[in-house]
Formats: structure tokens, sequence, C-alpha cells
């Protein structure tokens, strides 16, 4: 399943501890991605990138503002659907992969299932699927640590997709990696883009890693430009 993506008039401010320790991470950000889109946020660091990938992917609310995710405004969910939206459509791909280190490999990608309660044997089939997409079969039963940083990418985004979300993120996914590394996990990412049509969002500084996406929103200073629907 795909979704479309829309974000309408958002605001995001951090909290600090005292009035002029605010940070005003995002100003009025209007986004629409098509569902199925391989989309690219560029912009500097500290423009807002990774502040607006945790608010698409629910991991924090927008303090003010629309975001629909299909027809859903996740703004206005309890923390509960939240939490059953955030397992269910979302796959999350991180700069420092953040793999579980006391999960093996096989464990960290079948660790979405076992949250959803999927039981063992459909969990063992569809993890093994995963396994044989990135190519690590050989290394199920391997920690974390045992892995090289492009192995660690193609496990975690086998656990990003594990679940078929219908929204994947990735937070600058090759921004520890060498180049030819990082070429592998974005044919990879284009890869699973082609084979289930997840809509995508893709933070990044690289020109090379914005060139897989179907287009670039460039992100200045809590700003969206040209934001509306793909011109
Ligand atoms: P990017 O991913 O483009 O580097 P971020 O979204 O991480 O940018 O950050 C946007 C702005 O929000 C920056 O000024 C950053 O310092 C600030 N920021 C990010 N996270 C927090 C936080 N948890 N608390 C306070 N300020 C934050
Ligand atoms: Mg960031």
């Amino acid at each position: 399943m795909t979704v479309a993506i829309r974000l309408e008039h958002v605001e995001h401010e951090y909290a600090g501890t005292e009035e002029s320790s605010r940070v005003h991470a995002l100003s009025n950000v209007d986004l629409a991605l098509a569902a199925g889109d391989f989309a690219i946020l560029m912009g500097p660091s500290g423009s807002g990138k990774s502040t607006l990938l945790n608010l698409i992917g629910a991991v924090d609310r927008p303090t003010s503002g629309r975001i629909l995710i299909g027809d859903t405004d996740i703004a206005g969910l309890s923390e509960d659907a939240l939490t059953l939206f955030r397992r269910t459509s979302v796959g999350f791909i991180f700069q420092f992969f953040n793999l579980v280190p006391t999960l093996t490999v096989r464990e960290n990608i079948g660790f979405p299932l076992a949250l959803a309660g999927m039981r063992r044997k459909e969990l063992d089939s569809r993890t093994g699927e995963i396994l044989e997409g990135i190519e690590l079969q050989h290394r199920a039963g391997h920690y974390p640590n045992q892995l090289s940083g492009g192995e660690m990418q193609r496990v975690a985004i086998g656990r990003a997709i594990v679940h078929r979300p219908a929204v994947l993120l990735a937070d600058e996914p090759t921004g520890n990696l060498d180049s030819r590394t990082g070429e592998t996990v974005l044919e990879l990412i284009r890869s699973v883009h082609r084979s289930y049509r997840p809509t995508i969002v893709m933070a990044t500084h690289s020109e090379r890693a914005a060139s897989y996406g179907d287009y670039i929103r460039h992100v200045i200073d809590g700003r969206v430009l040209n934001g509306g629907p793909d011109e």
C-alpha cells in the first residue's frame, strides 16, 4: 500500500529550559508528496531535515499545523494510535544505523514483526525473504559489531521494510559510509522503491544520493522551498 503525504502550515518549536533557549526549527512548512514518490530533502546541517522526518514518522508532534498521511491527520492521533501508526506504517533508516547491538542480524530484522505479535513461522519466513533481498543470509547469526558499515546499513534497511511500511524515511543514510558503499546502499533503497512502491522521503547532503530520488525539496532555515505538489 502506498499513501500520499501532505503537510499544511507546519510549525515546530523545541522547548528550551527558558524562553530564550527555544528553537524554532520549522516555519510554515507546506509539503505535498504523491503516493509512491521518492522525494529528497536537501539542505545544510541544522536546516530542519531531521525534524521534518521525525514529524512525518510520528516520532514527534508538530507545535501546530496538519500532517496528513493518506487521510489521517497524525497530529491529532492519541499516543496509542500514534504508536500503532509508527509500528505499522513507517520504516526509518538512520545515518548511524541504530541496530540493537545485543540482537543478531536475523533478530534485528525480525524485531518490528515481533513487536507486532507476528507468529514465529510467518516471522521466520518473512525475515528469511528479507535476508535474501539484502544478500546477508550468511551473516544471519552475526551481531552488528561483526559487520561493516555498509552491511549494518543493509540490515537496517531490511528492518525498516520487513513490515512493508507505506512510508519509508531515510535520514542521511549514506552520511557515514564511503562513496562506493553508499552507492550500494542507494541501489538497495532504489530497488525497495521499485519492489513495492512505498512513499520515500530521504534527507541528504549529497548530490549523488539526491540523484536517486524523483525530485528535490530544498530545506533552508526551517522552511521548505517549492513544497507544493511536484511542478
Ligand atoms: P538537520 O537535520 O537539517 O541538520 P535538525 O532538524 O536536526 O536539522 O535541526 C533543526 C534545528 O533544530 C537546529 O537548529 C537544531 O539545533 C534544533 N534541534 C534539533 N533537535 C533539537 C532538540 N531536541 N532540542 C532543541 N533543538 C533541537
Ligand atoms: Mg539531521
